[in-house]
């Protein structure tokens, strides 16, 4: 499984569900908000294994759809 994940700031409110279960994933960008952590290429990133299995689950708790996770394969 191959997915890019990234989060629309302009519909995350920052409630820090994803970044609290999937903290391995998703980070505070410092502002309040929700990104994919810069260490995995931030907002856009492309994700595989564990990571891509994790960011899907965790997208389905965000309370506002804000996290995209596009299937590449
Ligand atoms: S769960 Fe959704 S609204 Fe909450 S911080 Fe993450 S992306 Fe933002």
């Amino acid at each position: 499984m191959k997915v890019k994940v990234s989060v629309d700031q302009d519909i995350c409110t920052g409630c820090a569900v994803c970044y609290t279960e999937a903290p391995e994933v998703f980070e505070d960008n410092g502002d309040g908000l929700s990104q994919v952590k810069d260490e995995l290429g931030g907002n856009g990133a492309t994700l595989e294994g564990d990571l891509a299995e994790k960011a899907s689950e965790v997208k389905d708790e965000c309370p506002v759809e804000a996290i995209i996770v596009e299937e590449l394969d």
